[in-house]
């Protein structure tokens, strides 16, 4: 039997259109309105020591990852950057502070594009001219990444503080210089660690530049707190249109905050959809654990690369019809599952059997689609 996934023939609706912005690449990714939404995340390996910061590398990449920026803080590292980048199999942005002179460094590197701070590069409005031929020269985008943390002094004698219209003042004055040597490969991002702050300082960035936008809320936290605060704040925005890249900051290590900026993008419907497991609360009808159920199916399915909506219900009020809705299911009851495939119970399995048969019905479901599985095989972690 060939199981039909349901997948709709239209594109899955959003919420919203995308800002149109100008348009520019970073390596082989496209950046703008008219390309996807890309995740970005950074290394936390010393960039000097090139093994290490590609094996990190290959690590986010294999996670789904599409840019990633290491830190250059110190010749060693950037006398790395050639070999990171040329070795990188997606797209390296170099990140660079207080040093004008590793910002060219990137450039002649061949880094897909560089990152500059210009609150905390000295005379950094001096080198404009310069920064851009180099990097016209070498074809390398520009991003402006203005942090709240660094914002130039003189905005911040200016305002008092990090206001939302400091950083977008800051950051447009930056691209207002980069633009008067008519250069215009550039993308901003004003970061702050207040998703309040943060939102409203793109909104006013979206209003008066047609820049890609790279989103961002800095030093969100560790993985709970800085989770919910980059959701909420790249939904808000997303909500809007605004936002051409982004990267979730975790106090964790960066895979998680690739894992994460996925699932926002997939949550929102700006990134197709793979595995989605639907799962019950649970409560006090529940006949199942629900919570071990459910953390067994998703570790069972990791790495499944199929659009699959797989739901796993405690009991019968709701089971059985999000079972039915979900291209895979369970719903459990007394002491047994009825296992659901495009909303026919295909067969009743007793409970400890209830994710081995989920997982088997799933890798039939991908052989039949012709698809493959990211990982290999599934595992089946108990049950
Ligand atoms: S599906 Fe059943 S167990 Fe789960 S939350 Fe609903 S009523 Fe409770």
């Amino acid at each position: 039997m060939t199981v039909a996934l349901g997948m709709p023939a239209l594109p899955p609706p959003v919420l919203s259109e995308r800002r149109q912005t100008r348009q520019l690449h970073v390596g082989a990714v496209g950046v703008g309105s008219d390309f996807p939404i890309s995740v970005q995340s950074m290394t936390t390996t010393l960039t000097s020591d090139v093994n290490a910061t590609l094996q990190q590398i290959a690590e986010l990449t294999a996670a789904g990852c599409d840019i990633v920026r290491v830190a250059c803080p110190s010749a060693d590292d950037a006398e790395a950057l050639p070999a990171i980048a040329k070795k990188s199999q997606i797209p390296v942005i170099a990140d660079i502070h207080f040093q004008p002179k590793y910002v060219f460094a990137a450039i002649e590197a061949g880094c897909a594009a560089v990152r500059v701070n210009p609150g905390n590069i000295r005379k950094f409005d001096d080198q404009v001219k310069e920064i851009a031929q180099a990097a016209k020269d070498h074809g390398t985008p520009i991003r402006i990444g203005v942090n709240a943390g660094s914002l130039d002094k003189r905005i911040m004698d200016k305002y008092g503080k990090a206001t939302p219209e400091a950083l977008a003042e800051s950051a447009l004055w930056e691209a207002s210089l980069f633009a008067e040597h008519d250069f215009h490969d550039i993308k901003i991002s004003v970061k702050h660690n207040d998703p309040v702050v943060m939102v409203r300082a793109y909104e006013l960035l979206a209003e008066q530049c047609d820049y890609p936008l790279h989103l961002g809320v800095t030093e969100a936290g560790p993985a709970f707190q800085g989770t919910i605060k980059s959701a909420v704040a790249f939904g808000a925005l997303l909500r809007q249109g605004i936002g051409d890249t982004i990267r979730v900051s975790l106090s964790a290590p960066p895979v998680e905050e690739v894992k994460v900026g996925i699932q926002i993008l997939q949550s929102l419907n700006l990134k197709q959809r793979k595995l989605e497991i639907v799962s019950c609360p649970s409560c006090g009808r529940a006949q199942v654990d629900v919570y071990t159920l459910a953390e067994q199916v998703t570790a069972g399915l990791e790495g499944m690369e199929i659009p699959l909506r797989v739901a796993v219900m405690g009991c019968v009020v709701n089971g059985p019809g999000e079972a039915r809705e979900a291209d895979l299911g369970v719903a459990s009851g007394n002491g047994k599952g009825q296992i659901f495939v495009k909303g026919e119970v295909i067969k009743t399995v007793p409970e400890h059997a209830i994710v081995e048969t989920l997982i088997e019905e799933a890798m039939r479901i991908a052989e039949e689609t012709g698809d493959s599985l990211g990982q290999g095989e599934p595992v089946v972690t108990a049950g």
